[in-house]
């Protein structure tokens, strides 16, 4: 079921947003060579407690999953895709990408944020991956409007980056989000014109490409929740939460 959003959630949703969009950045700040991916989460935590808020993804125990995600960042490196456990043994090295995702639950409200991250100076189709996954994620967020559908979305991603030659992940998708940090409906980031869910003012939803470099196949870790690319080339991923209005769709995590 679509849960469209009151006004007083919406007021929330803006503010949790803003606070998520802090943290990430922040953390953003501290990639570095050297840096684990432990040492990241640790901040992340850190930072939102600071705040009196609650990570969302810890302890979060998404259908399926065997045992709760053990952290509140997503730490995933080169060919890890998504849905990466930070750990001390996982240390950045000059060159790497790095992708981190957090969720946030501000006054009983969530929102979801990804970015990737170069750590040092990085490989130029690197930094052109992450630049054309960027740019899918807001050719995406451009057709969050009343009067478009999902399908709308995902066709857009997908036009975006065909020219690329990319893999674009099809088995992991945006959501809906806001009173629960995955809600209804899926958001694909490829599909067919005007198909899918109507979308109507009030929604809020997580638009999230992810792009490889290579295969769009992606294989889990046997630790249940890292995704990574079946091909072993790297994978991008970013994401924004984004509430759609009766004018231009609104980012809540810029
Ligand atoms: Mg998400």
């Amino acid at each position: 079921m679509i849960i469209i959003k009151t006004s007083e959630e919406i007021k929330r949703l803006r503010e949790g947003g803003k606070r998520l969009s802090e943290v990430l950045h922040k953390v953003k700040e501290k990639v570095a060579p050297g840096v684990t991916a432990k040492e990241l989460d640790d901040y992340a935590f850190q930072l939102i407690k600071e705040m009196g808020d609650r990570p969302a993804f810890l302890n979060y125990k998404p259908s399926g999953a065997k045992k709760p995600f053990p952290a509140s960042l997503c730490v995933s490196v080169n060919s890890e895709v998504v849905h990466g456990i930070p750990k001390n043994e996982t240390v950045l090295k000059e060159g790497d990408i790095v992708s981190i995702d957090l969720g946030l639950c501000y006054m009983g409200v969530f929102t979801d944020m990804a970015m990737t991250v170069p750590v040092g100076k990085v490989m130029p189709q690197y930094k052109k991956l992450m630049d054309v996954t960027r740019d899918a994620l807001h050719a995406g967020i451009d057709m969050a409007r009343v009067g478009k559908k999902v399908g709308d979305i995902g066709y857009a991603i997908e036009s975006f980056v065909k020219p690329h030659k990319y893999g674009i992940v099809e088995i992991l998708s945006g959501h809906g989000v806001g009173r629960a940090i995955h809600e209804d409906p899926f958001i694909p980031n490829f599909g067919k014109k005007g198909t899918g869910e109507k979308l109507v003012a009030g929604m809020v939803i997580a638009i999230e490409p992810m792009l490889n470099l290579g295969t769009k196949h992606v294989v889990m870790d046997a630790d249940g929740y890292t995704f990574r690319t079946a091909d072993g080339k790297a994978s991008a991923h970013f994401e924004h939460t984004i509430l759609i209005t009766e004018g231009e769709p609104e980012i809540l995590t810029a």
